[in-house]
């Protein structure tokens, strides 16, 4: 890095003084069309050119015009505001803050109608070159750079969490796009050269960064601010949507971070409606959309799992005069309920009785399971079936009714209950 920032220095002495022999002598060989920053590096070059060219790259960062009658200033291109950052005009939309500050600044700039325009070195105050300020120039890129490729290489638990959530994987695919910042926000289109301006097409007001579209846009802090993780919302103090999702994955309960995921992917929905000028989702009721999509999904891969371990686990008859009562049971969190399902089979398979109902869930799902079970146990009972054989599938109500030690928990009564049946 020290031998670029002298390497930037004999450059810079190049580009000053355009009379020296070195500067003839180069400009005849390597561009004689145009100047030493825009030279182009022919394969058979000399070391001395490809080591100063290589050094350009320090120039242009560190270098900015002095307006004096303007005319050899490129306004779109060349960096020339000096006392903003980056130097150069941004394209951003008509009365945003940043285009109000820059207009200021411009205005700022004093003319000089009888003096050219002039190079000046923007790391020092005095306008000189300085073998100091370029080598702290490069340093505050490479940390700038080193900041945002470790942002991007997360540890590995950090990915095997975001792939862990239970989403759909359209969902999942999109946030590790976000994450990895592998969506085309303009800001990304405008870096690769793609777009020439990167204004987010939601506000018209700031840069689409990933950040800015899915967390910080006005349209977004309606949506946050409005659903079920408003506290989130406030609570978390980043800059980086790496770090919002961090934070999420390592603070929030299972669903709610299925409903973060949810939501963020349906405000880049919206964003990229934004963007084929369709018309936008009502900020303030995308929350529940998100919350209702987490139930259903959860309620419809649970089916799934949920009749797939009856086919591993053949439902078996009872023997002989016995008959077998399946208890299963579901739960709507939305509803703040369980359903309870209840057959009655004999040895020949044939249904003998069923049942089902919904009533209030409990404080968790044990206490909920032990309720629907005296339920269906007295459903049993009431339909005159007294020697049944009974199962289901909640391995930590089965452990607490089968031991033989009193439970001394909260939940000891319904427990109590569940064995007395045995007794009829
Ligand atoms: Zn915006």
């Amino acid at each position: 890095m020290f031998n670029l920032a002298l390497l930037a220095k004999q450059g810079w002495r190049l580009l000053q003084n355009p009379d020296t022999l070195l500067h003839r002598v180069l400009k005849a060989k390597y561009f004689p069309d145009c100047s030493f920053l825009d030279a182009q590096i022919p394969s058979h070059s000399s070391f001395t050119w490809r080591s100063l060219a290589q050094a350009r790259h320090i120039i242009r960062l560190g270098t900015r015009w002095r307006i004096g009658n303007g005319s050899q200033v490129n306004i779109w291109k060349d960096n020339w505001i000096s006392s903003s950052s980056p130097l150069k005009i941004i394209f951003s939309a008509p009365n945003s803050s940043r285009k109000c500050k820059e207009a200021e600044q411009i205005k700022s700039i004093p003319l000089h109608p009888s003096r050219h325009d002039s190079m000046v070195w923007s790391g020092t105050p005095n306008g000189q070159f300085s073998t100091r300020s370029a080598y702290q120039l490069q340093a505050a890129e490479k940390s700038s750079l080193s900041a945002s490729t470790s942002d991007q290489s997360r540890n590995h638990s950090f990915w095997k969490s975001l792939w862990g959530v239970a989403v759909p994987n359209k969902i999942k695919v999109f946030m590790w796009r976000a994450c990895k910042s592998s969506l085309p926000t303009k800001a990304n289109l405008f870096s690769r050269g793609v777009l020439s301006s990167c204004t987010c097409p939601v506000c018209h007001d700031e840069n689409e960064t990933i950040f800015h579209t899915l967390w910080d846009c006005q349209y977004a802090r309606t949506v946050w601010q409005n659903s079920l993780l408003h506290k989130l919302h406030y609570s978390i103090q980043v800059s980086n949507w790496n770090d919002v999702v961090e934070e999420v994955l390592r603070t929030q309960r299972q669903q709610d971070i299925e409903t973060f995921f949810t939501l963020a992917w349906m405000i880049w929905g919206n964003r990229n409606n934004a963007w084929l000028q369709k018309p936008s989702a009502d900020a303030e009721i995308l929350g529940e959309k998100a919350a209702t999509y987490v139930e259903e999904y959860n309620e419809v891969t649970k089916k799934v799992e949920d009749s797939r371990s009856v086919l591993c686990r053949k439902w078996s008859p009872p023997t002989g005069s016995m008959l077998k009562m399946n208890v299963a049971t579901t739960y709507f969190n939305t509803r703040k309920s369980v359903g309870l399902g209840v057959v009655i089979r004999n040895s020949r398979g044939e249904q003998m009785a069923s049942y089902c109902e919904e009533f209030p869930s409990a404080k968790d799902s044990l206490h909920s399971a032990a309720n629907a079970m005296i339920k269906a146990l007295q459903f049993g009972v009431d339909a005159g079936f007294y020697c049944l054989m009974v199962e289901f599938s909640h391995s930590q109500l089965k452990a607490l009714i089968q031991s033989t030690e009193e439970c001394l928990s909260e939940i000891g009564d319904q427990i109590a209950h569940i064995r007395n049946f045995r007794e009829h």
